[in-house]
């Protein structure tokens, strides 16, 4: 497998079903190390290879459900995982591949049903620039006032529904903020010296 592929599924992994971030417990965040949503660094991205580490694939599987691991000779690696709390059609993850850790991660984004071919590269999956230029963290959500608990929450000042609220409502936001802006400029007397200024035209 190409390089640039296998980062991606390794990340996808340590992002989509380990729940991992590259957001340090300061706040910044990191190329190098995965943390915890706490902000406890759990491993290096370099050493966190399940698509290749077969004792890395059946731990991020066995997080989800059952797994099953097949080889006939001649044949290929054959993987199957069963996320204990899905129910329908699509709760069996299968995959297959000339090695057992290659099918199993193939089961594992099957079962979670994350589309590979969704993601450009492993960046995509990296938090970047999330601390504003003072590090201001956030206690209370911005949008709902709900106390904040997760590191990465605190960064970006907003708690998980509310980011995803944020993020389907881009044009209500820059309203808001305009209106917000427009306030700004007439409580900062802006106004009435314009009107000034035009009055003495
Ligand atoms: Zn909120």
């Amino acid at each position: 497998m190409e390089f640039k592929q296998k980062q991606l599924i390794n990340a996808l992994i340590a992002s989509k079903i380990h729940g991992w971030t590259n957001v340090t417990k300061t706040g910044s965040t990191s190329a190098v190390s995965w943390f915890r949503k706490n902000g406890e660094s759990v491993i290096r991205m370099a050493q966190f290879n399940p698509v290749e580490d077969l004792n890395q694939a059946i731990e991020a599987a066995e997080n989800m459900g059952e797994v099953r691991l097949e080889f006939k000779p001649g044949f290929l690696h054959q993987a199957t995982v069963e996320p204990y709390q899905r129910i329908g059609a699509d709760q069996l993850g299968t995959g297959e591949g000339p090695t057992a850790s290659y099918a199993l991660v193939q089961a594992i984004l099957a079962a979670a049903e994350i589309m590979v071919d969704q993601f450009q590269s492993a960046d995509d999956l990296l938090v970047k620039g999330v601390v504003d230029d003072e590090g201001t963290l956030h206690y209370k959500c911005l949008r709902c006032n709900h106390p904040l608990r997760s590191r990465r929450s605190q960064i970006i000042g907003y708690g998980p529904e509310c980011l995803k609220k944020q993020q389907e409502e881009p044009d209500l936001i820059d309203l808001l903020q305009q209106e917000q802006d427009r306030k700004a400029w007439l409580s900062d007397g802006n106004f009435m010296d314009e009107l000034t200024r035009k009055e003495a035209i």
